[in-house]
């Protein structure tokens, strides 16, 4: 069993070290994980967004990833068992491609995951900043939203920066619910433009399960937007549970697999950031 999204204690939103989450990979007889902790680069955000090492909390453009990718190394030789794939969520924000570029260059990833955490510097997937989310962006009604999505969406698919993008229909987890039922019919419009652009840049989709954790019956995505990415040529997929404490692990990985197996895909794993699907 894989787990291609694991958020270890250095992202100040999760718990357990990476050592705790590789102890219990190998407790439930997991093969193999990559470990994707977050990487927030937008500047306007520094103020809300930290990194913790060893307990304290440490500016994002802090030199954090190399501690990051030591504790990984310490725990691949802890436990020769498991595979461990070292990863990184990194936050896309419009314009910082150069940013992030640089970042990718400095440390060595095995997997980078690219997603859309935020629109006009405003979290749309965290419950700590709902207020906000409330107060800024919902003023500006569904349709602009929904553009809005599509457009960060379409740049950060276009930056070829990502081996994967992240959970694709998150606006199911807050926007739709905090903007209403509206929400839903405007972004249809923009799902198959997303797809297309998703095929024509290479990146790869994840089946994200943390949904499944939240009560959803479906993953992020959907099956159906998964069925209609397979349609249209998406080939790498990976599978995740966005885990946030050890006992998350691996979370409704199994569903993940059915999903894939359904429309005759294998989750991809990835090396050096190739994948190597089946
Ligand atoms: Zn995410
Ligand atoms: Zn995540």
């Amino acid at each position: 069993m894989l787990d291609y999204h694991i958020h270890p204690d250095f992202s100040p939103d999760a718990q357990g070290s990476i050592e705790q989450f590789c102890r219990r990979a190998v407790a439930i007889g997991m093969q193999e994980i990559c470990f994707t902790t977050h990487y927030e680069p937008d500047p306007v955000r520094a103020g809300i967004e930290r990194v913790i090492v060893q307990g304290n909390p440490v500016a994002v453009d802090s030199d954090w990833p190399e501690r990051y990718l030591e504790e990984i190394e310490r725990c691949r030789r802890r436990f020769p068992e498991l595979t461990i794939v070292s990863g990184v969520e990194v936050g896309y924000e419009l314009g910082l491609e150069g940013k992030i570029a640089n970042f990718l260059s400095r440390y060595r990833f095995d997997f980078v995951l690219g997603a859309v955490h935020c629109l006009d510097h405003v979290a749309i997937t965290s419950r700590k900043e709902l207020d906000d989310f409330q107060s800024h962006l919902k003023p500006l009604g569904a349709g602009y939203l929904a553009r809005r999505y599509f457009e960060y969406v379409r740049a950060a698919a276009g930056s070829r920066l990502f081996d994967c993008l992240a959970h694709l229909d998150i606006w199911r987890k807050y926007i739709s619910s905090g903007i209403g039922a509206e929400f839903e019919p405007a972004i249809q419009p923009w799902i198959t433009p997303m797809l297309e652009t998703i095929v024509r840049s290479g990146v790869g989709l994840e089946i994200n399960t943390s949904a499944l954790r939240r009560g959803d019956r479906e993953p992020y995505p959907a099956a159906a937007i998964v069925l209609q990415a397979v349609k249209l040529g998406v080939r790498v997929f990976t599978i995740g549970s966005d885990a946030h404490r050890p006992q998350e692990l691996g979370e409704g990985i199994d569903c993940a697999y059915q999903l894939l197996k359904r429309f005759g895909m294998k989750p991809a794993r990835f090396r050096d950031r190739r994948p190597i699907c089946g």
